[in-house]
């Protein structure tokens, strides 16, 4: 029987061995990414995905609470906001506001379609035009020239204006985006099933309306869209590279059948 996500959050809730080598294993080269993609600064602190480790692995941590049942989709998107909360806890700086507020940005961009502002929201979660390209599956010129579109219009709303507003006030304007949730908003399944292609826009127009409106729904579609890459580009840690994790966690060592070791 293959191991999946849902046992593995059920072991990690009774705090058993096997869920919690698993979780580190399939899971740590998610948050190395992620950590590497929001918080570049933090790239040489060699204790930091330990301690995030060490954080997020309790059995009353809530990341193993709150999904029953837990697919991995949904697992690993309520990672990614743990994990960046925990970083900026550590940090221990109060977020800033943002440079940008997201009514400005809203009424800068309000003439392009939702397409083209995921496009330049992706700009706040540091993605190059080739990588929100993939994420969107959209040529990358097309993304660059909707964010030159975006950075003009955006330029001619504020008195300051850089190059990399988008981008410096990225961890801001996500954190106002998730909590300007509202009724209509929709849930994690309408926008996997866009990005899995049984679903199209088309057709939709209420939603369609509703989410080119919504920074909350265009942050939330562009995270989901994170976690569907990261999750196709996954390579789970080998034993070796486990090990130092499995340590700081003090799960035992696993002994390993006899005839495994013969094949090494
Ligand atoms: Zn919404």
């Amino acid at each position: 029987m293959i191991y999946t996500c849902y046992d593995m959050v059920r072991d990690c809730r009774a705090g058993r061995a096997e869920g919690r080598s698993y979780f580190v294993s399939q899971y740590v080269p998610v948050i190395q990414k992620l950590v590497a993609r929001y918080f570049p600064e933090c790239a040489a602190d060699g204790t930091l995905i330990g301690r995030l480790l060490v954080a997020l692995d309790r059995p009353e941590s809530s990341l193993f609470q709150s999904l029953d049942p837990a697919p991995e989709r949904w697992f690993v998107a309520e990672l990614r906001q743990r994990v960046l909360a925990a970083v900026e806890d550590f940090q221990g700086q109060p977020v800033p506001q943002p440079e940008i507020d997201l009514e400005t940005l809203g009424s800068a961009l309000e003439p392009l379609t939702m397409v083209e502002k995921q496009a330049a929201w992706l700009e706040t979660m540091r993605y190059t035009a080739e990588e929100a390209g993939v994420l969107l599956r959209m040529d990358p010129r097309t993304v660059e020239k909707i964010r030159d579109k975006a950075r003009e219009r955006i330029r001619s709303c504020l008195n300051a204006w850089r190059r990399t507003l988008l981008a410096d006030n990225g961890r801001p304007l996500g954190r106002a985006a998730a909590l300007a949730h509202t009724e209509p908003c929709l849930a994690d399944k309408a926008f996997l099933d866009v990005l899995d292609g049984r679903a199209t826009w088309r057709g939709r127009d209420e939603m369609e309306r509703h989410v080119s409106t919504c920074w909350h729904c265009i942050d939330h579609f562009c995270r989901l869209a994170e976690v569907v890459e990261l999750l196709r580009r996954l390579t789970p840690l080998s034993e070796a590279g486990a090990r130092p994790f499995y340590d700081v966690l003090g799960i035992p060592r696993r002994s390993e059948p006899a005839w495994k070791r013969w094949l090494r």
